[in-house]
């Protein structure tokens, strides 16, 4: 089966690229392409398989799959989903090391970073296998008069499209509530790392799913996506990408307004240490939120905001607290692409011309000779108009400036088109109700950062994104509400 020939491939992947299969009605085909995409280990940059670019016929083949599945999944029981959800979580933790071994060649991230993202790829299965056993709905009476009560049923065919920083976990928080919820999906995962949904794939047949509930298409987003996202049949996204992405999908589902639309997109979140700190904490802090996954995730703090009063004492410690804790390969993995590695490349240009200082990191070379490898890279001294605070660079680089007062740093962290994730640091209880409440971020993490909890509303505001996901906001997503009245 796939996962012991991906299993037996790993001791040979440097010789024998891999060729990918979609998987459309619990079966692997191998010929519904027009060509592949190669696909590079971003720690070596060499060639390790060719991912294919499905065609919109096998788009449509498959959605039809999940169309004919939809009728009678929709009405299977919610403890028969849950049962199923739960073999899948079972399979993948039984495959753990596999999957975070492939999510580390495939992505470039540590083989520890991407333990911990298969363990939640884990928790997203476990957690709505239990959510839909608990659901409550509401009744009301109207003045003794009417009985009122919501009924929900699954929307249908579902496009799951992901990105390639967090590729298991962000492709399973969608997986995992669509089918919970009773609808039936097509999945595209990012054409830059589609590993780990091929090995999800084997997982999701050895559970026996019944067949066309989960079909998993490969290919790029001008193709494959785009024919997902326009296919009439499918009757939402759950979109996680970029913003540019995001605006066009809204555009391209906009013929089919009954469309669910969610959109998870970018963001440039800001980082406000204020001077009651307890230093050590808030560095620590601040380097995990900048740093983590190289600053791969959506949600990461790349621009960071200190109180003039402590300024150049953090700036000091987070410099050598960042170059003796994250060594690059051992905890900052390698960026995803030499695509990627040259809009990083291209923002550290910037900022010599802009004559920022690098407190650490320096530009790296043009073409890497092996693998895709960015110092964690410290900016100080950017004016905070500039290109390099306000736009996403996604990598391991963050921009250090200074604030006098409150007031400045609830506009300067405001002043940004979009309003994922924010992180406060403060010790004083009153300021983080204040100032915590008037960030214009979806998430708000006072002295933490990237705690969850799977039922709390996720999702950014302004440019981030269209919608929230989550407990009963992934309901919300992938379920039609009725209201019924009852007069007595
Ligand atoms: P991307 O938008 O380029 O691609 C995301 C996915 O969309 C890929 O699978 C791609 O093939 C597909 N796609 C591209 N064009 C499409 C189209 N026209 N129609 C349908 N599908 C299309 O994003 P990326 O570069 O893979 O990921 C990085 C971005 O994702 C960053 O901006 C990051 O902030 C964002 N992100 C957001 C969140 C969140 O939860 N808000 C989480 C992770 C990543």
């Amino acid at each position: 089966n796939t996962l012991e020939k991906a299993h037996n491939f790993l001791t040979t992947w440097k010789s024998f690229p891999l060729v990918l299969e979609n998987y459309v009605s619990n079966t692997f085909a191998s010929s519904s392409y027009f060509e592949n995409i190669p696909s590079f280990n971003p720690q070596t940059g060499q060639l390790y398989a060719h991912v294919p670019l499905s065609t919109p016929a096998a788009v449509d083949s498959a959605v039809l799959a999940a169309e004919a599945a939809f009728k009678t999944w929709s009405k299977t029981t919610r403890a028969e989903r849950s049962k199923y959800l739960q073999r899948i979580a079972a399979l993948i933790q039984e495959n753990r090391e596999l999957f975070a071994v492939w999510e580390s060649i495939d992505q470039g991230k540590t083989l520890e970073r991407a333990r911990v993202e298969v363990d939640r790829a884990v928790s997203n299965f476990s957690y709505f296998s239990t959510y839909i056993l608990h659901e409550e709905s509401s009744v009301r009476m109207i003045d003794g008069v009417a009985l009122t009560y919501e009924h929900r049923s699954p929307a249908g065919v579902f496009a799951l499209i992901s990105p390639w920083n967090m590729p298991l976990y962000l492709l399973t928080w969608k997986i995992a509530p669509c089918l919970a919820f009773g609808c039936t999906a097509v999945a595209k995962p990012s054409e830059v790392t589609s590993m780990t949904a091929l090995l999800l794939a084997e997982v999701i047949r050895q559970a026996e799913l019944p067949s066309g509930v989960l079909n998993i298409v490969f290919g790029d987003g001008a193709t494959t996506g785009s024919a997902l996202v326009k296919h009439a049949k499918v009757k939402g996204i759950s979109f996680t990408g970029g913003t540019a992405t995001g605006i066009q999908i809204r555009k391209d589902a906009a013929a089919h307004i009954y469309k669910h639309l969610s959109l998870e997109l970018g963001g440039k979140n800001p980082t406000l240490v204020f001077d009651d700190v307890d230093l050590e904490k808030a560095v620590a802090t601040a380097a995990m939120a900048a740093f983590e996954n190289q600053g791969e995730i959506c949600l990461c703090g790349s621009r960071i905001y200190v109180q003039s009063t402590i300024y150049e004492t953090f700036v000091k410690q987070f410099t050598s607290f960042i170059s003796e804790n994250y060594k690059l390969r051992s905890k900052v993995g390698a960026v995803v692409s030499l695509q990627h590695y040259q809009k990083i490349r291209s923002y550290l240009l910037l900022a010599e011309k802009e004559r920022g200082t690098f407190q650490l990191g320096s530009i790296p070379e043009e073409y890497p000779k092996a693998g895709y490898w960015i110092e964690p890279t410290i900016l100080t001294g950017i004016a905070t108009n500039s290109r390099i605070m306000r736009e996403e660079i996604f990598g391991p680089v963050v921009a250090i400036a200074q604030f006098e007062g409150e007031e400045e740093a609830i506009e300067l962290a405001n002043d940004n088109p979009n309003g994922l994730a924010s992180v406060l640091l403060t010790r004083d209880g009153a300021r983080m109700r204040r100032v915590g409440e008037r960030i214009e971020a979806g998430l708000v993490w006072v002295n933490c950062w990237l705690v969850r909890e799977l039922g709390t509303p996720f999702g950014g505001m302004k440019n981030s994104g269209v919608g929230k996901e989550g407990g009963a906001y992934s309901r919300d997503v992938f379920t039609n509400v009725r209201t019924l009245h009852l007069p007595s």
